[in-house]
């Protein structure tokens, strides 16, 4: 495609989180006629603005692993642990579960460790690209991640850290000492660490978020505070999408909602097994002193972000879908986890709940719909949709232009799940 023809194709994007932003302006940068529509302010109470912050190049080994089901039992019912059910949705989770199972062989977790790593790899590099553009001054930082854990838990780490030296990712093994040596203010009940040194952090994902819209409207996007409720096809394949109101006819159109992308897709005759892993954070404001990097505690399967509003205590695991409403439980197991770090934190702020979006076999879905030549997905990325955000918008812009590239894409495609 040429560039007077993209100049004509018109491509409306759905969801202003961090996927439809930076696919938005990938492909305003490519010469389209862009509109993204959110139902909501971009950035506002998504999981793209309540997340870690983790720039995560080094996350490639997945949950989907044949030791996490001897696990699940013992996290379920401890009350400290990262996982938790809603019960009244536990029998619609059953066909995400069983297929999840399916998918915790050790090849189907070599099959994600090795495309996620494939794409985990350029992730950085496409941020970059679209952060020349933007200020980031102040609000990315270079110092790694730290995952640290208790004397009993070693064993199960080390399967992850030799896939990541099978992948070629760079991790540096710490002792309790290296660890009280980064991070002095946390109380010492770990044993040992790695520290990913590679990995970034934002302090505020929010605002990069805006900042990277903000690029897209200067270049000429246009964004429509809409809910959009249908897609449907013309004679000419071309996609219609109906809000509360309008609708809105494009050359193509992307579907990138997160977690509730899944209820367009079901009305376009799609088996997308798309479910949500509920998330919480809480702020400790005035505390961010006491950190100088993101770390995670893996027995207690939570992590702390120094951000601008403070540490940010994120975590939990909640199957319970997209309509249940915060659990206070979740909330008060995350300040208690903290404090356990942090014994001198005090008042909490912000308690907030957010949605990972999540398939079965933890790949994304990122490529073209199975029914319909002109739209396209990007959904599905999990505890890491936040450091694909630029990859993703880098891959499906190329696609929708027609170009040409060297990865192998088929991994991602929903047509997996036909
Ligand atoms: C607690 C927690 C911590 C996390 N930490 C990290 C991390 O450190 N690093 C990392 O890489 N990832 C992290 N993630 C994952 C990451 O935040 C998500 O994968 C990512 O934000 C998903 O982005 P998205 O754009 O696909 O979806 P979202 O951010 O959910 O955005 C979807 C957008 O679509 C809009 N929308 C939905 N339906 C409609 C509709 N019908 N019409 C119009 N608009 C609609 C919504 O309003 C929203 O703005 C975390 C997630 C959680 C919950």
């Amino acid at each position: 495609m040429n560039g007077d023809s993209r100049t004509r194709s018109s491509v409306g994007v759905i969801g202003a989180g961090i996927q439809g932003v930076c696919i938005a302006l990938c492909l305003i940068k490519k010469g389209f006629q862009v509109t993204l529509i959110d139902r909501d302010d971009p950035g506002k109470d998504s999981a793209s603005y309540g997340n870690a912050g983790h720039f995560s190049p080094y996350a490639s080994v997945p949950i989907n692993r044949p030791d996490i089901l001897v696990d699940v039992p013992s996290m379920i019912i401890s009350s400290k642990g990262p996982l938790a059910l809603k019960w009244n949705y536990v029998p619609r989770m059953i066909p995400w579960f069983i297929k999840f199972i399916k998918n915790c062989s050790k090849k189907k977790m070599m099959h994600t460790a090795k495309y996620m790593h494939q794409i985990l790899d350029l992730a950085l590099p496409a941020y970059d690209e679209l952060f020349k553009d933007i200020d980031i001054s102040g609000l990315v930082e270079n110092k790694g991640i730290i995952y640290f854990w208790t004397d009993k838990d070693l064993k199960s780490r080390e399967l992850e850290i030799n896939i990541r030296k099978e992948l070629g990712v760079k991790q540096q093994l710490l002792n309790s000492h290296e660890i009280h040596d980064l991070e002095p203010h946390i109380r010492k009940i770990y044993h040992a660490g790695v520290l990913y040194p590679y990995a970034r952090h934002t302090k505020n994902p929010r605002k990069i978020l805006l900042k990277l819209f903000d690029l897209f409207i200067k270049k000429g996007g246009r964004f429509e505070k809409k809910n959009a409720q249908t897609i449907s096809f013309g004679e000419d394949n071309k996609p219609v999408i109906k809000t509360d109101l309008n609708f809105y006819k494009f050359d193509k159109a992307v579907i990138a909602c997160g977690a509730f992308s899944k209820k367009i897709t079901d009305n376009l005759n799609e088996k997308i097994p798309l479910e949500t892993e509920r998330g919480y954070h809480v702020h400790f404001k005035g505390y961010d002193h006491l950190l100088s990097r993101p770390v995670i505690f893996l027995n207690r399967g939570f992590g702390i972000t120094p951000m601008e509003q403070g540490l940010r205590v994120v975590g939990t695991v909640e199957f319970g879908g997209l309509d249940n409403p915060l659990s206070k439980k979740r909330i008060l197991n995350l300040i208690n986890n903290a404090k356990y770090l942090f014994p001198d934190l005090k008042e909490h702020h912000d308690e907030w709940l957010g949605f990972r979006p999540t398939l079965p076999d933890f790949l994304p879905v990122i490529g073209p719909s199975k029914n319909h030549k002109n739209l396209f997905y990007s959904f599905g990325h999990h505890h890491l949709g936040w450091t694909l955000g630029a990859i993703s918008g880098k891959i499906i812009s190329g696609m929708i232009a027609g170009e040409n590239t060297n990865l192998n894409l088929s991994p991602y495609n929903s047509l997996r799940f036909s």
